[in-house]
């Protein structure tokens, strides 16, 4: 098949599976939102391929039908992808080229497609990407925040254990983060990314390449300040954090008392004071000894409390 005319320097050797006698596996991105987001290449591929497994297939239609494409379509998506990817690799087995598209943007990218991908790979056949919108890049080019070194880390878990988890897991990293989410447990992500990565510059970008789209920028409690302020945020977002830089400014101690307490109130609360003293200097980049003292204070405090002195 025809994958378009490669933009290759002059003597360098288009290389596109000219011994292979199998079809190949397309990974097509397609619009996040907006129609006209659907490169050319990807049209032509599309149309000219055999079959294409689409996520979704009656969405799929849609952008099909707007497209004039009529290739057949079969379904391939989190709940059978296994199973389809035997009947895949068999059509590209038989020679036949096949393309995988999701619902919106990038295969593979917080969509089905890996398994396959893989399985594909592992047969020595060819895999070509027909690169073009992806929610996490488009995001990141437009937040303003830096660009040089990012982490996507998609979706986390919807148990706000296991989610602080992976935030604790943040700190100190260095590269902005790129993190997906829906808008209705957009301000529990931004709440928790506050507590634990503490009050960060930060991008929340809502329905991009759609009518409203709309990037909130700010420090994270701003951002949350600004999500208290509305009725309903509806929409798709994704939620960039910057990462921790040494010319951050300095730690406020209401952001140190804080994450202490919310050290001191956890349900597995079980440490030793110097090792929680540790670990927030560590967090915070403060020093150990500060730490400590407000660790202290603060357990007083509580127990204070608990007695009834006030
Ligand atoms: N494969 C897709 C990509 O390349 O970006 C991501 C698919 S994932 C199932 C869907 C998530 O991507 C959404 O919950 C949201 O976090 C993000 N997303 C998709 N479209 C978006 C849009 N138009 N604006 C903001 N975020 C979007």
């Amino acid at each position: 098949m025809d994958v378009g005319q490669p933009l290759l320097e002059k003597g360098m050797n288009p290389i596109i599976h000219s011994e292979s006698y199998s079809g190949s596996l397309f990974l097509v991105a397609t619009p996040l939102g907006n129609l006209e987001d659907m490169s050319i290449r990807a049209v032509n591929t599309l149309k000219q391929v055999d079959l294409i497994a689409a996520e979704d297939t009656r969405r799929s239609g849609i952008l099909l039908s707007h497209y004039g494409i009529g290739t057949r379509m079969i379904s391939c998506h989190e709940h059978n992808e296994e199973q389809r990817t035997g009947y895949i690799l068999g059509m590209l087995e038989k020679g036949k080229d096949v393309a995988l598209i999701s619902d919106a943007g990038t295969p593979c990218v917080s969509d089905p497609g890996f398994h396959l991908v893989r399985c594909v790979r592992e047969k020595q056949i060819p895999v070509i990407p027909i690169p073009g919108p992806c929610a996490a890049i488009a995001a990141l080019s437009a937040s303003g925040l830096p660009t040089d070194q990012f982490l996507f880390l998609g979706f986390l878990s919807k148990k706000q254990t296991h989610r602080r988890k992976t935030l604790e897991g943040l700190v100190g990293q260095t590269a902005t983060m790129v993190f997906y989410e829906s808008a209705k447990r957009i301000p529990s992500l931004v709440e928790d990314a506050l507590l634990l990565l503490g009050d960060a510059p930060a991008c929340l970008a809502r329905e991009l390449t759609k009518i409203h789209e709309e990037f909130i920028r700010g420090t994270l409690s701003e951002i949350l300040e600004c999500l208290a302020s509305r009725d309903t945020l509806k929409g798709e977002c994704v939620l960039l954090i910057q990462g921790a830089r040494s010319n951050a400014g300095p730690v406020s101690d209401h952001e140190l008392d804080r994450l202490i307490q919310w050290y001191l109130t956890r349900e597995d609360a079980s440490f030793h004071t110097a090792s929680l003293a540790k670990d927030v200097s560590r967090q915070l980049g403060i020093s150990r000894k500060k730490v400590y003292n407000r660790i202290v204070r603060l357990q007083e405090a509580i127990s204070d409390t608990q007695k009834g002195i006030s």
